[in-house]
């Protein structure tokens, strides 16, 4: 049975996924009619292949080669004839978007400026684990933000557009190429690129329809195979979508929370006036996929004098009580023009004590890559609406 809520929660996600459309990606279908297979769903790629006359079992073939072997060159693919190869270049493409400019951080971190096939760009970071021989691909899913969070860079930059599954997927596919990333003839998996976080410039569940497909390729097991307890999706608090992305897609959860008060937190992330903290918390406790063994991680940006006094702290743990939860202190990162301070490390250490002290663990963030303004929040490319900019 429906309830008002039910319908109310519904007519929301429908105004959510209608507000997007206007920014699509561009279609998957070139200038030259040949077609991008990246980013299709394999039902997709069966009704592709059916359409020049191929059979079902083509489309398995293919997956193998696209997302598990990682190839672009249909030349490549040798369990198929050469004249299906041939046949399948006329009609398909397997894309990359370009990389139009790489830069390698005196820490290793790895910041890639996409371009993609409209001259969108989007930024995309690589921070490898120094412990270990892995790392975290960290993913765009917009162009630009339509929040305007204070202390974000991304969010000086006005939307432009979603960016497509293709692209989405496509950002980490290329990154893996950057490091020679897909298995070897002799089969060895791939472990650097092992891990992705949704925590690059835009807010996924803004853009949730492309965003759960390009999750749902990379988890497919026969291809990239990443298991779901390996991807992160930080959002900034779209109640409605949430529940939605643990239910379907039951990937970790990252919540931007950032102020402990109404009052604050409308000035600093505004869609606060549409989902207060209330409700934020709220769907945290339902979130599927939370369990003492998948935490929620609160993302609780520095700001010094702002939101980084012990009574904060004291606020935060009473919010998240019993919730399955870590909380991840991130130092402010400055950008040009920024208008925080971050905070001094004695209060850094005093709020994650109160934290720790309340049963959470309270890591804080180490700044990676902010010499090329890699860093959380400092990711912004010069694309613009073409209306704006004409
Ligand atoms: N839009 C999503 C995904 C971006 S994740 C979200 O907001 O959750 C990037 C994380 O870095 C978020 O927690 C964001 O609030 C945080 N962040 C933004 N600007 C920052 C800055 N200048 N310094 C540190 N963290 C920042
Ligand atoms: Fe957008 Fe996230 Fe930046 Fe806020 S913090 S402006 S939601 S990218």
């Amino acid at each position: 049975m429906s309830t008002a809520a039910d319908d109310l929660t519904e007519a929301e996600r429908t105004r959510i996924l209608a507000k997007t459309a206007r920014f699509a990606p561009p279609a998957a279908q070139l200038a030259d009619g040949r077609r991008e297979l990246v980013g299709l769903s394999r039902e997709e790629i069966i009704a592709e292949l059916a359409a020049i006359g191929e059979k079902p079992f083509r489309a398995k073939q293919l997956w193998h080669w696209i997302y598990h072997q990682g190839a672009t060159d249909f030349s490549r693919m040798s369990s198929i004839a050469r004249p299906l190869q041939e046949k399948l270049a006329a009609h398909f493409i397997i894309g990359r978007p370009e990389a139009a400019e790489v830069q390698t951080s005196t820490d290793e971190t790895r910041k890639f400026l996409f371009r993609f096939r409209d001259g969108q760009e989007a930024e995309t970071v690589y921070i490898p684990d120094r412990q270990e021989d892995r790392g975290a691909v960290c993913i765009s899913s917009q162009v630009g933000c339509t929040l305007s969070c204070r202390f974000c860079h991304t969010g000086t930059q006005t939307l432009v557009r979603n960016l497509g599954a293709a692209e989405i997927v496509g950002q980490f596919m290329a990154a893996r190429d950057s490091y020679g990333e897909w298995p070897s003839p002799r089969g060895e998996t791939p472990r650097l690129l092992s891990t992705i976080v949704l925590m690059g410039m835009g807010e996924p569940l803004y853009n949730y329809e492309n965003v759960a497909k390009a999750m749902t390729i990379v988890m497919d097991g026969e291809g990239i195979a990443l298991s779901r307890r390996r991807i992160t999706l930080s959002t900034s608090g779209v109640v409605p979508m949430m529940d939605r992305a643990g239910t379907e897609l039951g990937v970790n959860l990252a919540v931007s929370l950032h102020a402990v008060r109404d009052e604050l937190r409308d000035e600093i992330v505004p869609l606060n006036r549409k989902y207060p903290i209330a409700e934020l918390i709220a769907a945290c406790r339902r979130y599927p996929a939370a369990s003492n063994a998948r935490r929620i991680t609160f993302e609780y940006v520095m700001l010094r004098g702002i939101n980084d006094s012990e009574a904060d702290a004291r606020e935060l743990v009473r919010l998240i009580a019993g919730i399955p939860a870590k909380v991840n202190l991130i130092p402010f990162n400055l950008w040009p023009g920024s208008p925080y301070e971050t905070s001094t490390q004695s209060a850094i250490d005093r709020f994650a004590a109160i934290v720790m002290d309340a049963g959470f663990s309270s890591p804080v963030r180490t700044p990676r890559g902010r010499d090329i303004l890699a860093a959380c929040g400092q990711l912004r490319t010069e694309s613009r609406r073409a209306r704006a900019s004409a």
